[in-house]
């Protein structure tokens, strides 16, 4: 690649061209010896190239009061306008669900069936439900257009017509039903379709004991409703939640309770695990930044070895020094790099001039590490280098 030099650009720049002429060299995929190394509770340095780079998903549309939108590309479509195929209702162990598709592409409670409920059973996910009320109001309070959702088919979120309905706080549309009201009441008039969408993170338990209690946020057309709400266990009519085991995963539960509600365009995301399960993104602990950090380096040794380039397998070795201190990867590393100054040494004058930038860059890698105490200040490789680029008078600014 071509080299910008420093002089020509701001320091920033200058940066991210040596980042990059690392990159090439070595085998991440972005900055090396760049940010700040990693630490006892980051396994990463920041702008890490080695990082794994986020799963890529093609986003969904958003949804119009006519037609729903379509789901993102690693959606689990649980209804899609088409059939009742994923779902089941609880009755008889799993019988076919009575539920109605009304309107080419809409579900509808038949009052007096049942709830119904997925055959696929899941615990921590994104989930996105519409809904509507029926457009002819009838009744109040809770008696007024109410369904609800149930997570693992435990916790119920609340569906209701709540456009100036007034019910006790905690039963309105999402809350998380006898517990927690919405912060904010931002539903549409009865006839409109709703939108809920749902960040589900289950409890987390171990040897019986929680260890994350779990989490739901809300938000109702766009507005948060519930903000990281702590789930408190099951909920119910009357009775206060107890936290007790949900399990690891359940069916999602859409609750008959009389009215004709209309259901569309329902899917979830699996999330990834949270660091209390084992992720690895985020504030870790000093135990699992280590694990994390033997892992990254076990496996940049790994693609070390692989290669067959030596300046490239000397920079790759480096690298990960920068997650784990290792004494036969230093020992390498260290004779690599004094070889690689003595070779340079041996080069006639015209052959040494094209190098002035990948000495400079030697330099400046030494320099990183020497500043995260990787090697020490007076690495003998980085000593020779500073010394070359002094007597080359490349350390000189150009006139
Ligand atoms: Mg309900």
């Amino acid at each position: 690649m071509k080299f910008i030099s420093q002089s020509s650009l701001g320091l920033a720049t200058f940066g991210a061209a040596l980042s990059f002429t690392a990159a090439s060299l070595a085998g991440s995929a972005g900055p090396v010896f760049y940010g700040d190394a990693p630490d006892e509770h980051h396994p990463w340095a920041v702008h890490d190239g080695n990082r794994p780079q986020p799963k890529l998903v093609t986003p969904g549309t958003f949804s119009s009061p006519e037609q729903p939108g379509k789901p993102p590309s690693d959606a689990i479509v649980l209804f899609d306008g088409t059939d009742l195929s994923k779902w089941e209702s609880p009755k008889d162990n799993g019988s076919a669900p009575q539920w109605t598709i009304v309107d080419g592409n809409v579900l509808r409670v038949k009052p007096g069936s049942g709830d119904i409920r997925t055959k696929e059973k899941f615990g921590d996910c994104q989930l996105h439900i519409e809904w509507a009320a029926p457009t002819e109001v009838k009744e109040s309070s809770q008696g007024r257009g109410n369904s609800g959702l149930f997570l693992m088919g435990r916790i119920e979120i609340q569906v209701l017509d709540s456009y100036n309905n007034i019910t006790y706080a905690d039963g309105h549309a999402a809350s998380v039903y006898g517990v927690c009201p919405p912060m904010a009441n931002a539903v549409r008039p009865p006839g409109q379709f709703q939108v809920y969408d749902i960040v589900f993170r289950r409890p987390l338990y171990k040897d019986g004991k929680v260890v994350d209690p779990g989490y739901v946020t809300v938000f109702v057309n766009g507005v948060l409703a519930q903000d990281h709400t702590m789930i408190e266990g099951g909920t119910g009519h009357m009775g206060r939640s107890k936290i007790g085991s949900l399990g690891e995963k359940g069916s999602l539960q859409l609750q008959d309770h009389g009215n004709f509600m209309r259901f569309r365009n329902i899917w979830y995301r699996e999330l990834p695990p949270r660091i209390t399960e084992g992720g690895t993104d985020g504030y870790l602990s000093i135990e699992a930044t280590l694990a994390k950090r033997h892992e990254i380096a076990t496996s940049v040794r790994q693609d070390a070895e692989k290669m067959t380039n030596p300046q490239a397998q000397m920079y790759r070795l480096l690298e990960s020094l920068i997650y784990e201190k290792d004494d036969a990867t230093y020992a390498k590393a260290e004779q690599m790099t004094t070889q690689y100054m003595a070779d340079l040494k041996q080069l006639p004058a015209d052959k040494l001039t094209p190098k002035k930038d990948e000495v400079k860059h030697f330099s400046d890698v030494c320099k990183y590490l020497a500043k995260f105490k990787i090697v020490p200040a007076d690495f003998a490789p980085r000593v020779a280098a500073d010394q070359m680029i002094k007597d080359q008078g490349w350390d000189k600014k150009k006139p």
